[in-house]
């Protein structure tokens, strides 16, 4: 069975999706580790961000694969573990250049497809899961949260980490990015069709498990 979670970045989308793994035995699939492997690589190789061709030939060439033996499963590229090094401000940003290309989205979509037939019963995250990736899925779910809100946790997260962030910066990344993954010609961010939209604006991240554990076991939480 699958179960996408699909929405904009600061959601609490990715801790969701993977206590709702836990919680169900089901596998958790991070399909936003794939764009920034692919990024993590292009930058190693010193690809111009602003070349798709270029980026696309380095999709083409490197291998992702999961180590679903690992909780949450360990990322690997070219057969090396480079989960700890995807969440930098750098790969992030180069991220978004990776989302952007067609040719790149094709062969990552069709890879997350593989997965979900290889896995099986999956808890998959991302910006197009329900919508482009797993249409067909039984549950989808658009998890949201005011521009604000998400600022203030995306700065908490960073300076629990120790960095120094300005409130105001954080916050107008987050428009700016919302707006990139919402106006990109393929697999842009929509809430899917008959997908469950939660706000988590004000929830906490057990309430929003709750929530979706409990429609998916058919006993939807109040
Ligand atoms: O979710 P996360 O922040 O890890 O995503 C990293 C980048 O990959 C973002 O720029 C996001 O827009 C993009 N992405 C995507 N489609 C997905 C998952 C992530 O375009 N299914």
């Amino acid at each position: 069975m699958i179960i996408t979670i699909d929405g904009p970045a600061g959601t609490g989308k990715s801790s969701a999706a993977l206590a709702v793994a836990e919680r169900l035995g089901f596998d958790f699939l991070d399909t936003g580790a794939m764009y920034r492997a692919v990024a993590l690589d292009a930058l190693r190789r010193g690809t111009n961000l602003e070349d798709a061709r270029a980026l696309a030939f380095v999709a083409r060439h490197c291998r992702i694969t999961f180590d679903w033996e690992k909780h949450p499963p360990g990322v690997l590229l070219n057969g090396e573990p480079v989960g700890h090094l995807l969440r930098s401000g750098e790969t992030t940003r180069a991220a978004s250049y990776i989302a952007v290309v067609p040719a790149i989205r094709e062969m990552l979509v069709a890879e997350q497809q593989r997965l979900g037939r290889e896995r099986g019963d999956i808890v998959t995250e991302g910006r197009d899961q329900g919508t482009v990736v797993f249409p067909d899925a039984p549950f989808k779910f658009y998890l949201d949260a005011t521009p604000a809100e998400r600022a203030r946790r995306r700065v908490a997260q960073l300076r629990a980490r120790g960095e120094i962030v300005d409130y105001n910066e954080v916050l107008s990344q987050i428009v700016t990015r919302d707006h990139r993954d919402a106006t990109r010609a393929v697999g842009p961010l929509a809430v899917p069709p008959g997908a469950r939209v939660i706000d988590t604006t004000s929830l906490s991240q057990d309430e929003v498990v709750d929530q979706i554990v409990g429609i998916v076991k058919g006993s939807p939480a109040k």
